[in-house]
């Protein structure tokens, strides 16, 4: 492996979490369900305890898909059809426990558009800018998909970028593809951490 290898990570002004796509349908039970992803919910609480007390900046990105959505296998693409804006499937975990409001990245909103990356939005990059930030800690769904092309468009808009190896999850379509989609994030210079690499 390359990339940084964090001691310890303390927390500082210009840092945000970004959690992707806690939601229902990638979750058990789901359209979409992503193994064993409930297990990565207490984890990410523990991770919004912790921005939330320092003040930080928490983004919440969706799957926020119109009902023929060119990736639903119906209309010709990969997936079941998951995530149609509205509909319960497409609600965040109330699992996750918020204090403070954060804010919310809908993605891959029009028909004929997919978009895996929260960067594929045309607001993500500049409302991190105004927000000064600089360093992003990525946690979510999917480690093989949505947090991958996330984490290699940071990394290449040149963000500082932990990968939250205990708050993620993956498909595995073939089933080493979330540890290749680690190993790569990884190699193009996200810092592996767990929470107990932060200094709480
Ligand atoms: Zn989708």
């Amino acid at each position: 492996m390359s990339g940084p290898q964090p001691t310890t990570v303390e927390l500082k002004g210009g840092d945000a979490l970004i959690i992707v796509d806690v939601q229902y349908d990638f979750l058990p039970g789901g359209a979409l369900a992503v193994p064993q992803s409930d297990r990565i919910l207490p984890v990410i609480n523990n991770y919004i305890a912790a921005f939330e007390k320092r003040g930080l900046r928490i983004y919440m990105t969706r799957d926020w898909h119109p009902p023929d959505h060119c990736s639903f296998k119906e209309y010709g693409g990969p997936w079941p059809t998951h995530c149609v804006a509205g509909t319960k499937g497409a609600a965040f975990s109330t699992e996750l426990k918020f204090s403070l409001p954060f804010t919310i990245v809908s993605k891959a909103t029009t028909s004929d558009h997919e978009a895996y990356s929260d960067f594929s939005t045309t607001d993500f990059e500049p409302n991190l800018r105004v927000a000064c930030v600089s360093r992003l800690f990525v946690g979510g769904l999917a480690t093989d998909y949505c947090v991958f092309s996330t984490v290699k468009d940071a990394l290449a808009l040149g963000f500082e970028t932990y990968l939250l190896l205990d708050a993620i999850r993956g498909v595995n379509v073939q089933p080493d593809d979330s540890r290749k989609a680690e190993q790569e994030m990884i190699r193009l210079g996200a810092a592996p951490i767990k929470l107990q690499d932060l200094a709480l």
